[in-house]
C-alpha cells in the first residue's frame, strides 16, 4: 500500500469545523509561480522538490518537500494564499504542520538527523510577501507523529483493501439480472472491452436497448476484474440518476457489497441557505470533522448512499449533508452525480480521482448534452445589472474597487456603437480593473461569504471571467452586448481544449446516448482522442412499429409560420380522428406553440389540448405529464429541446404519436452566426456544426418519445420540406422507414 503525504494528511489530520472562509485559493498557475518566487529568494544551499519516502507497517509514504536548506537544516512547506493570513482557520494551519512534520520525519530518518527546523512559508500571491512560521523538532517526536498518522491511515487502507477484494470477488461472479437483448449484449461487450483496454467509447444506442444496465454491468465486471478502481456515472438530469440507482439496486445481492454514492447539488440539500459554510455561521459546519466518522459509518452501513440515506446520517450527527457526501466519495465504489463534478473547471470528482490515483471508468449518460453543458462550464460573463446592484449593496471597504470596475466596464461598453460585437480579445484595461477588484475583494476573503448576494455574485463572476480570459484562445469568443442588458462575455464555442485533458487522464470514458451522430461532431467538439472507439448499436425496434411521415408541403421557416398553421392543424386533427390517442406536438418557440394551440381550439374544440409554458415548476411539469393517461385522448404542445423533448418515458398508449414542426435549428442571430464562422474556421463545417447537427439531434430525441418498448406502435410527422432533403434524411436513424407526404391528403 502506498500513499502521498498530502493525501495521508488530508485523511488523518483534519479536525474541528468545516471552514470554507479562507477562499479563494490562488489558481494552480499562481501557486506554481509563487513556489518559484519563494525558491528564487533562497541561497545556494537550498534544494527544491526534495523527494522523500518512508514506510510503516507495510504502508509506503512518499512525497516531495517544497524546499530544504542544507546549511540551516530547515525544511520548508510552502503555501500560497490570498487574503489575511491571521484569519486562516486553525484546521488549515494544523493540516500544513502535519504535512511539514511528515516530511520532517522522513528527512530526519534519511539523513540520520537528531533534530530539524520545520517552517511553514506562506506566500501572498497578491503582495508577494512571505510569512515564515518556524519551529525546531526532535527526530524522535517526528517519528512518533509519523507512525501515529500512518497507523490511522493503514487501518483504513487495510479495511478498504478487504472491502475491495470481497467486492471484486462478488462482481466477478455477478450475473446479469435480466435476459440480454442482442443489442444490449453488443453494447455491454464493447464497454467491457474498452474498460479493460483503457480506451474511450462513443456509443450510439437507441431507446429500448437498456443503456443504463448495458453500460453499468460491464463496467462493474471490469472493476471486479481489477481493470478499474472506481466508476463515476454522470448525468445531465436528475431522472438519469434515479435510473442508475434503480439498475444498481437490481444488481445488488447480499454478496455484492457495493458502496454507491449519489451526489446531490449543494443548493438542493443545504439546510441553511442563508448561512456561510463555516462553524461560526452554520451549525452543521460546527465540529464537522470531529463528527464525521460517526456520520460516515452510519451512511456506509447499507451501501446504497442515496440523498435520503446521507440526509438521515447528516441529521443524526448534526453535520452538513452536502459536505458529508463529498467526504463519502473516497469510500465509494460507484458515484452518481451531475456532469459538472467531473468536467467543470475545478471538478471535485476529477480532482479526487487525480489525488487518489484512481483508474476511473466514467459513464456519461445522455452524452449529447455534454457539448452544451461543457460550453456553459467554460463560459463566463460580467454584466451591467450585477455591477449596478453590487455597487449599491457594496460594503464601504469594497465600494471604491467596485466603482472603478464599473466605470471601466461602462467606458468600454459605451465605446461600442452597435448592439453586438465580437472582439479578438478582452481589453487589457478591463482585465486590469478586474484584477484590482479581485485582489481587493480577496483581501477581505474572511468576510466575503457574508457579503450581500450581488457583491458575492460579482466576485465569483469576476473570478471566473478572469480565469477564462487567461486561457482565452480560438475555442472561445469574447463579445459585448450593449446597451440593453450590457454584458461582456467569454463564450466557449469548442470545449475540446478544456475537456481533452480530462479524457487523457481518465482510464476509460464511455459516452452514450440515442443521438451521437455524426461521430466527428462529438469527437471534435468534446476533444476525444482519435483512438476513441465508435459503436452504433442497432435499434431493438422494427420499422413496422413506427410510421414516419415527412410532410414536405409545409415550411416552418420563420417567414412561413403564419401560412404553416392552418395545414398543420388540419394534419393534426386528421391524424387524431384517424387514430385517437395521446400526441405530442413540438414546435420551435412558445409563441409558435400558442398560435398552433389557438388554431386547434378554433378548428377542433372537441380535442383537449394543453400547452407547455415558460418556467414551469416541477409540479406543473408533473401535471403536464400526467395528462398522458393510458387510453387518454389529448394533444400536448411543447417546445422542441425543452423539458419534454427528451428524458420522458411514456410507453404504450400513454403516447402514440408526435408532430415535429421544426428542424430544431438554433435561432438565427448574431451569436449563432459568430459561432458558425468560428466552426467554419476550425472545422470547415460551420452550418452543420452550429445549426444542422444540434437541431436534428433534438428532433431525433423528441421522436424517440414515441416508441419506448417492443410492444409500442406509433407515428411521427416530420413537418417541414427540409426533412425531405437527402443530407437531412441521412442524419435520421437508419431503422426509420420514411414516407414522404407530397400533397395534402383528403380530409
Ligand atoms: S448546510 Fe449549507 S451553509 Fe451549512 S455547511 Fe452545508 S452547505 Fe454550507
Amino acid at each position: 500500500m502506498s500513499v502521498a503525504v498530502r493525501v495521508l494528511c488530508q485523511f488523518t489530520a483534519k479536525r474541528g469545523d468545516l471552514d470554507l472562509r479562507f477562499t479563494p485559493a490562488p489558481s494552480a498557475r499562481e501557486g506554481i509561480a509563487g513556489h518559484i518566487i519563494v525558491a528564487s529568494r533562497r541561497g545556494r544551499d537550498y534544494q527544491t522538490e526534495v523527494t522523500l519516502e518512508g514506510t510503516y507497517d507495510g504502508l509506503q509514504v512518499r512525497g516531495r518537500a517544497d524546499g530544504y536548506d542544507t546549511k540551516e537544516r530547515r525544511l520548508d512547506e510552502c503555501k500560497t494564499y490570498r487574503g489575511e493570513l491571521a484569519r486562516m482557520p486553525d484546521n488549515h494551519r494544523a493540516l500544513h504542520w502535519a504535512q511539514a512534520k511528515m516530511y520532517g520525519a522522513m528527512l530526519c530518518r534519511k539523513q540520520k538527523l537528531r533534530e530539524i527546523r520545520l517552517a511553514l512559508v506562506y506566500y501572498d500571491v497578491d503582495t508577494e510577501h512571505e510569512t515564515v512560521l518556524a519551529e525546531n523538532f526532535r527526530a524522535d517526536d517526528l517519528q512518533t507523529f509519523f507512525e501515529e498518522h500512518c497507523a490511522q491511515y493503514a487501518t483504513w487502507g487495510r479495511a478498504e483493501l478487504e472491502h475491495r477484494q470481497a467486492r471484486d470477488r462478488a462482481l466477478l461472479s455477478m450475473s446479469f439480472p435480466y435476459e440480454f437483448y442482442p443489442a444490449q449484449r453488443e453494447l455491454a461487450e464493447t464497454v467491457y472491452r474498452v474498460a479493460a483496454l483503457g480506451e474511450h467509447l462513443l456509443a450510439q444506442a437507441p431507446t429500448g436497448v437498456g443503456k443504463t444496465m448495458g453500460t453499468l454491468f460491464p463496467m462493474l465486471k471490469a472493476m471486479g476484474a481489477g481493470k478499474i478502481d472506481r466508476i463515476f456515472y454522470l448525468t445531465a438530469k436528475t431522472t438519469g440518476r434515479q435510473l442508475a440507482i434503480d439498475a444498481l439496486q437490481a444488481l445488488a445481492t447480499p454478496e455484492i457489497k457495493l458502496r454507491v454514492l449519489e451526489i446531490t447539488a449543494r443548493e438542493k440539500v443545504c439546510r441553511y441557505p442563508d448561512s456561510a459554510c463555516h462553524g461560526d455561521s452554520c451549525p452543521l459546519a460546527k465540529k464537522f470533522y470531529d463528527r464525521l466518522p460517526g456520520a460516515r459509518a452510519m451512511a456506509l452501513q447499507g451501501g446504497m448512499m442515496t440523498q435520503k440515506v446521507i440526509g438521515a446520517a447528516a441529521i443524526e450527527h448534526g453535520i452538513c449533508p452536502y459536505f458529508l457526501s463529498q467526504e463519502l466519495a473516497r469510500w465509494s465504489d460507484v458515484i452518481i452525480g451531475d456532469y459538472n463534478y467531473y468536467f467543470d473547471q475545478s471538478a471535485f470528482l476529477y480532482g479526487l480521482a487525480q489525488e487518489q490515483g484512481w483508474r476511473v471508468g466514467v459513464l456519461v449518460d445522455e452524452a449529447h448534452n455534454l457539448i452544451e453543458r461543457a460550453r456553459r462550464m467554460y463560459s463566463g460573463a460580467i454584466d451591467a445589472e450585477t455591477l449596478r446592484r453590487a455597487r449599491k449593496e457594496a460594503p464601504e471597504l469594497l465600494r471604491t474597487a467596485i466603482e472603478r470596475l464599473s466605470n471601466e466596464f461602462q467606458r468600454i461598453a459605451n465605446a461600442q456603437q452597435v448592439p453586438y460585437q465580437v472582439y479578438e480579445i478582452a481589453p487589457k484595461s478591463l482585465l486590469k480593473a478586474l484584477d484590482t477588484y479581485i485582489s481587493r475583494h480577496s483581501a477581505l476573503a474572511d468576510q466575503a461569504m457574508l457579503f450581500p448576494e450581488h457583491v458575492q455574485k460579482l466576485f465569483f463572476d469576476a473570478l471566473a471571467f478572469h480565469g477564462l480570459a487567461e486561457d482565452f484562445a480560438e475555442h472561445s469568443l469574447f463579445d459585448i452586448t450593449h446597451p440593453e442588458h450590457a454584458t461582456f462575455m467569454i463564450r466557449n464555442v469548442v470545449p475540446a481544449p478544456f475537456l481533452k485533458l480530462r479524457f487523457a487522464h481518465t482510464k476509460c470514458v464511455v459516452l452514450f446516448s440515442a443521438t451521437l451522430s455524426p461521430r466527428e461532431f462529438y469527437q471534435d467538439l468534446l476533444g476525444l482522442p482519435d483512438t476513441t472507439r465508435w459503436l452504433d448499436v442497432e435499434s431493438p425496434f422494427s420499422p413496422d412499429q413506427l410510421e414516419v411521415q415527412v410532410v414536405r408541403h409545409i415550411s416552418t421557416r420563420y417567414q412561413h409560420r403564419g401560412d404553416s398553421i392552418a395545414p398543420m392543424v388540419e394534419l393534426i386533427v386528421r391524424q387524431f380522428e384517424r387514430m385517437p390517442g395521446n400526441y405530442l406536438v413540438f414546435a420551435s418557440s412558445f409563441d409558435y406553440l400558442a398560435r398552433i394551440a389557438e388554431a386547434l381550439d378554433r378548428a377542433a374544440p372537441h380535442i383537449p389540448n394543453r400547452l407547455q409554458v415558460r418556467n414551469m415548476s416541477e409540479s406543473e411539469r408533473k401535471q403536464f405529464l400526467e395528462g398522458f393517461a393510458p387510453e387518454g385522448r389529448s394533444l400536448a404542445l411543447a417546445v422542441l429541446g425543452g423539458a419534454f423533448g427528451e428524458g420522458i418515458d411514456l410507453p404504450g398508449e400513454r403516447m402514440i404519436g408526435a408532430f415535429i414542426a421544426t428542424l430544431g435549428l438554433p435561432q438565427l442571430n448574431e451569436v449563432s452566426e459568430q459561432m458558425r464562422v468560428r466552426m467554419d474556421e476550425l472545422f470547415d463545417a460551420g452550418y452543420a456544426y452550429t445549426y444542422l447537427y444540434p437541431g436534428l439531434q433534438k428532433v431525433i430525441q423528441a421522436a424517440g418519445r414515441v416508441i419506448r418498448t417492443q410492444h409500442d406502435r406509433g407515428i411521427v410527422y416530420l413537418i417541414d420540406d427540409r426533412f425531405a432533403r437527402r443530407e437531412v434524411r441521412e442524419l435520421l436513424p437508419k431503422w426509420w422507414r420514411l414516407q414522404i407526404l407530397t400533397v395534402r391528403q383528403p380530409t
